[in-house]
């Protein structure tokens, strides 16, 4: 008989429950005991969801108040010196100093650094370790969580970062291999997985994503080293990985020394037959057939087949369904949403509904023809079939239009050495032109207006002379500060995904959809369910009366394609790239428009582009292919003298400068300012051909900028780029900024281009004789 497993569970709760309570706490107005009732009543209702289902591996040790690798890092002691002086106060305050920094009693450390978790938009706590790091348990949460399920009647199966993923997971200050502290971390894993033992587990899950990831010869010699000392702890090993395929690595994965292996079947199903091949005879194999990652119905069908084929070389005993990684990354319960389409609804699965489809999928791999399992598959393949034909998915006129994409839709008339003449000409901007990268803050007065009109207590004119007054007013500020290129402020926009999502066909948006993306931050991605058009135009309103304002060129925002689907949940019934180039070219009759009411300057935003980067290095072409021609599409339709511009930020670009430089913006803003301009490094050796202006200041900090800052910064681009190539701008956005820290620090960065540029008049002066 196979079985069923659960790879982890959200924990923000269906209603948020923890982001609440974590931010009551934090402000201090919820004291401790409250959280952790909290906290324990989302852990039970977890557990229960499981139960229910009959999960026969229900997860524990999945529960963290702010991240799991967080988690490991509090629980391994490897506490960072800088928090020394909190190591004595409660646990709360170093573990929640380490993830948000502590301002407090005369103690003040900064955060420890935050990145994506792989390919998610999950966010995790970056361990800092130093070739003297020691560890020791200090804190044993998958214990404590197991223990807690077990009080309630339920034997879990605790969850634990494996320790080569973990230590690679993060940095070594003084530039040793982290690698190198294994010998020292293996002791505390095996004290962690005998007190599970002791405490009566059987199983454990230790995740390695790292083995579906390209292995050096290092983290490759770890493995082995790694699970030779894991193996003497007597528990059963479920050794899970995910997000991509074991490819070149499922020899080293089945040859390790452990009782099972999870693979992602979602993600790479091709994946399967390797795994076949390599399962040892005493190895249990673990498929993930139900997407962890994602909002639609599982095809059971589809993942019968898989099973099918695993079913042929391995007996159900040795077989487990599951999940394809830790549902942390869907929204928790479709239930909660009462107002979406009931169509649209009857296609899709949340958490807990993922936990029905992983039952059902065990159930129908040990008793095909059983009734409730045939009406089950039934009613499933009823589901497929009418989003399959459904009309809300498929608009002919998109699909024709598809249908004649070519190559000339991706270029502009001429090159760009070609074009700069013709926007110089029409522009007439001077030497180190200004501009804002588009959103200016977004005040309480803003937000509350927004809610207003939602909740219409404002009428629609109301909200619509309140947002012309203040786009007025931006317009106003930035002649006055003597900003060459003025923005509209973006004050109509809640953001930057959701405002272009709800005017385009093809999108619809859930109530209570919320993933975790860090701490307590949640998101709720829209949802592309079908063929994406843009029945009106999106953005000229606005642009339009905003150039109406002034003499000077208005700049136009738009999000790019690649940003649009990277922060949706997107269809799994077409490619990404389908689903890309059709919201290219939506965003392409957006541009066109914009140019016929007379915008000569339009920025197409893709802060996205470098998050959407495969896992493994060989499938990265391929995506940068499609990526930056989907770009390409939304743009290339302006004449020569329009410009067009891009942003990018959240990454560091410096891998992918060719790609970007590919995707052939006249201009480009880029993030750069925190990391001192490192990324003008990638300038020495590769010739940006176009436009750029590396972000002068960092508009994530509330700190105001000094005047030199910035002209030293600028000093240091115009080194390794041309005076004609660079512009001056802030590194991001200025939503989340106020116009308090906005005003003096756009004043600053004025005065610091015109007094470089009169400098280098000056010397051009000179030179000329
Ligand atoms: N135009 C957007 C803004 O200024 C860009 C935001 C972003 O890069 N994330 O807000
Ligand atoms: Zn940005």
């Amino acid at each position: 008989m196979a079985i069923s497993a659960n790879l982890g569970f959200p924990r923000i709760g269906a209603n948020r429950e923890l982001k609440k309570a974590l931010e009551s706490f934090w402000k201090g107005e919820l004291n401790e005991a409250s959280l952790e009732a909290t906290a324990k009543e989302i852990r039970a209702t977890n557990w229960k969801h499981q139960q229910a289902t009959g999960i026969a591996h229900i997860a524990s040790g999945d529960f963290a108040y702010y991240d799991q690798v967080l988690n490991h890092t509090h629980m391994f002691g490897a506490i960072p010196p800088r928090y020394e002086a909190l190591k004595t106060k409660d646990k709360l305050s170093l573990y929640f100093a380490m993830a948000r920094g502590h301002q407090k009693d005369g103690v003040d450390v900064v955060a420890m650094e935050m990145t994506k978790w792989f390919d998610t938009n999950y966010h995790y706590i970056v361990p800092e370790f130093d070739t003297d790091t020691k560890f020791s348990l200090t804190h044993n949460y998958p214990l404590e969580q197991f223990n807690e399920a077990k009080a309630q009647g339920i034997t879990t199966r605790p969850v634990v970062i494996g320790p080569v993923t973990f230590l690679s997971l993060g940095k070594t200050r003084s530039g040793g291999n982290a690698l190198d502290l294994l010998p020292k971390l293996l002791p505390v894993y095996q004290q962690v997985l005998k007190s599970l033992k002791d405490a009566g587990a059987e199983w454990v899950q230790i995740d390695e994503p790292f083995l579906a990831l390209d292995l050096s010869d290092d983290q490759k010699k770890a493995y082995i080293e790694a699970f030779d000392a894991l193996k003497t702890s007597g528990l059963k090993i479920m050794l899970t990985t995910y997000f991509a395929g074991l490819r070149d690595n499922a020899a080293l994965t089945f040859a390790l020394p452990v009782d099972g292996v999870h693979i992602d079947l979602v993600r790479e199903p091709g994946q399967l037959d390797a795994a076949l091949t390599n399962v040892k005879p005493n190895q249990v194999l673990s498929l993930g057939v139900v997407n962890g990652r994602n909002i639609w119905k599982t095809n059971y069908e589809a993942a019968l087949k898989l099973i099918d084929r695993a079913l042929e070389k391995v007996p159900s005993e040795r077989l487990v369904i599951a999940g394809s990684c830790s549902l942390l990354h869907s929204p928790v319960d479709l239930n909660n949403e009462t107002t979406l389409d009931s169509e649209i609804k009857s296609w899709l699965a949340f958490a807990v509904q993922k936990l029905d489809e992983i039952a059902l999928l065990t159930k129908a791999t040990n008793d095909r023809n059983a009734e409730d399992v045939q009406a089950a598959l039934a009613a499933n393949a009823k589901a497929m079939q009418t989003r399959a034909t459904s009309k809300r998915i498929h608009d002919d006129a998109v699909k024709a239009r598809m249908a004649k994409l070519n190559d000339d839709m991706l270029k502009r008339k001429s090159e760009f050495k070609n074009r700069i003449g013709a926007q110089d000409a029409l522009l007439k901007l001077p030497l180190l032109p200004t501009t804002t990268i588009g959103s200016f803050p977004q005040t309480v007065e803003i937000r509350e207006a927004r809610a207003q009109f939602k909740a219409g207590k404002l009428t629609e004119a109301q909200y619509d002379a309140f947002l012309e007054e203040k786009t007025k007013e931006c317009i106003k500020y930035q002649v006055d500060a003597d900003i060459d290129v003025p923005v509209h402020g973006e004050f109509e926009r809640n953001d930057m995904v959701e405002y272009f999502g709800e005017q385009l066909k093809g999108y619809t948006f859930t109530k209570n959809g919320w993933v975790q993306s860090y701490g307590s931050r949640c998101v709720k991605p829209p949802v592309i369910f079908g063929d994406v058009s843009r029945p009106q135009a999106m953005t000229v309103r606005w642009t339009k009366f905003a150039q109406s304002l002034t003499d000077r060129p208005v700049k136009g925002m738009l999000t790019g394609p690649v940003t649009i689907l990277q922060w949706s949940f997107v269809r799994d019934d077409q490619p990404r790239e389908i689903t890309c180039k059709q919201i290219a070219l939506a965003i392409r009759d957006e541009v066109e428009d914009l140019e016929k009411a007379g915008i000569r300057l339009i920025q197409i935003d893709e802060p996205a582009v470098r998050e959407g980067l495969p896992l493994r290095a060989s499938d990265r072409p391929a995506y940068l292919t499609w990526a930056v021609d989907s770009f390409r599409l939304s743009a290339a339709v302006v004449e020569d003298a329009t410009q067009i511009h891009t942003h990018m930020c959240y990454a560091e670009f410096n891998d992918i400068m060719p790609n970007i430089a590919a995707m052939d913006a006249d201009v480009i803003s880029i993030e750069t300012s925190r990391s001192a301009m490192e990324l003008l490094d990638a300038f020495v050796d590769f010739k940006y051909p176009n436009q750029i202006g590396p972000g002068v200041y960092d508009i994530h900090s509330p700190r105001v900028p000094r005047e030199e800052e910035m002209t030293k910064l600028l000093r240091k681009a115009l080194e390794v780029l041309e005076p004609s190539q660079v512009w001056v701008n802030p590194d991001c956005g200025l939503k989340t900024r106020g116009w308090k820290e906005v005003d003096p620090a756009l004043r600053a960065m004025v005065a610091s281009a015109k007094k470089l540029r009169s400098e280098l008049k000056a010397h051009k002066k000179v030179a000329n004789g």
